[in-house]
């Protein structure tokens, strides 16, 4: 690239265009920070109407593994990026071959491959769960063999929010290979950990290798998907200070541009595990948009644009609820939005999806509060309101 205004540290001026690889609710609130700003929304999706093409200037209507409309999107582009792993990384690297790509291909492709991610952190020193990677039945049984159970076994690809993964409690003989092994060519055997609590961290790096981390985040699954993120995580400060300085590093050895997630497990001996790494805008960090000076979505658009990174200073605690399509069942289709919404300190988040499928990410509601236990009073009211139903 050589008509990149930001390679000769100027950064992108209003009216640029950031060009986004996936349309989801990642995509949407990156593109409502970003047209905040000035900036202009070209994305790239197969469903015309996705919650990020409701709202962008530009569509490019196509398959995520598509070439051409990869290059197309990059030409219509200043800046790309991706909202989720799941992108086709050679469509990806198409794109990037036009107009600047961050975070990187090379990052995309760490980070699409549980087995690939986890190499890359051990190579660096850095902790994950022990794991083995399994292709044939062979080293799924000596891997039964070599970590002590429970275990955990993951397609090692296209895998998330838990889909494509089995707990195994008891050493069988390839049951739980032979039920995975179709859905994915590699799968990942990981020791099950057993963790006090989830915890994640966002850091943001810019262009000259600068990080920020937003503060870390509890965060509480429910059947393996994301249900509450509590901020500040209830914790003790040297664990959350190990956790931030984890997340940069990782930033520092993956060299991304942009922002990196990090999932983690905190042990019951107080370590630090990483389980899994998002190098785009996370579930997690949807608090940040009430709960910080600066949200993760406005700071992807700094770093894309050349602009200066914003505070992630927290005036207080917040806590975000996820919204499934699981609520509009309960609702009996109507959830209550304005009674959820007369719960003081309460703000929605619909992403413009038609259909609520069970287990499908609708939104979210933030509560912020005073005290972290009054923010998560809160939220988890609202939540109960709106699938209450009716106002
Ligand atoms: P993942 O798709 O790797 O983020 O996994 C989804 C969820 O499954 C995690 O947030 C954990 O709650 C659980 N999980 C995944 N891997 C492990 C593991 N090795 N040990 C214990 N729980 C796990």
């Amino acid at each position: 690239m050589t008509d990149d205004p930001f390679r000769n540290g100027e950064p992108l001026e209003p009216g640029s265009v950031i060009g986004i690889i996936g349309g989801g609710q990642l995509g949407r609130m990156t593109a409502m920070a970003a047209r905040q700003m000035g900036y202009r929304i070209a994305v790239l999706d197969p469903d015309a109407d996705s919650p990020c093409a409701q709202i962008a200037d530009h569509v490019v209507q196509a398959a995520y593994n598509d070439r051409d409309a990869a290059r197309e999107l990059a030409r219509m582009s200043d800046v790309l990026t991706y909202e989720f792993e799941n992108v086709d990384a050679d469509a990806a690297d198409a794109a990037g071959e036009i107009t600047r790509l961050w975070p990187s291909g090379s990052v995309l492709r760490t980070a699409q491959n549980r087995v690939l991610e986890k190499g890359a952190l051990n190579r660096h020193g850095l902790p994950t769960a022990d794991y083995r990677a399994v292709e044939t039945l062979e080293d799924y049984m000596s891997g039964l063999k070599a970590l002590s159970g429970p275990w955990v076994l993951k397609t090692a690809t296209s895998g998330y929010d838990g889909k494509g993964q089995a707990v195994i409690r008891e050493a069988d003989d390839g049951e739980a290979f032979r039920e995975l092994e179709d859905r994915s060519a590699a799968l990942i055997l990981e020791r099950f950990v057993p963790f006090k609590l989830e915890l994640s961290v966002i850091c943001a790096r810019d262009a000259n290798g600068h990080t920020v981390t937003f503060p870390p985040s509890e965060n509480v699954h429910e059947n393996s998907v994301l249900d509450v993120s509590i901020v500040p995580a209830r914790i003790e400060p040297h664990i959350a200070e190990k956790a931030s300085a984890l997340a940069k590093q990782v930033a520092e050895v993956l060299d991304v541009h942009g922002l990196i997630s990090v999932e983690m497990f905190l042990t019951e001996d107080d370590e630090i595990l990483i389980n899994e790494l998002a190098p785009r805008p996370h579930n997690s960090g949807h608090y940040t948009i009430e709960g910080c000076l600066t949200s993760q979505f406005e700071q992807l658009v700094r770093v894309l644009c050349g602009l200066p990174m914003g505070s992630v200073e927290m005036p207080q605690p917040a806590v975000m609820v996820n919204l499934l399509g699981d609520v509009w069942d309960e609702a009996e289709g109507k959830p209550g939005w304005a009674a959820a919404l007369s719960v003081p300190g309460t703000s929605l988040h619909l992403y413009g999806k038609a259909e609520p499928r069970p287990g499908r990410k609708m939104g979210h509601i933030t509560a912020v509060a005073d005290t972290v236990e009054k923010a998560l009073h809160r939220a988890k009211l609202a939540r109960r309101k709106a699938k209450r139903g009716g106002n």
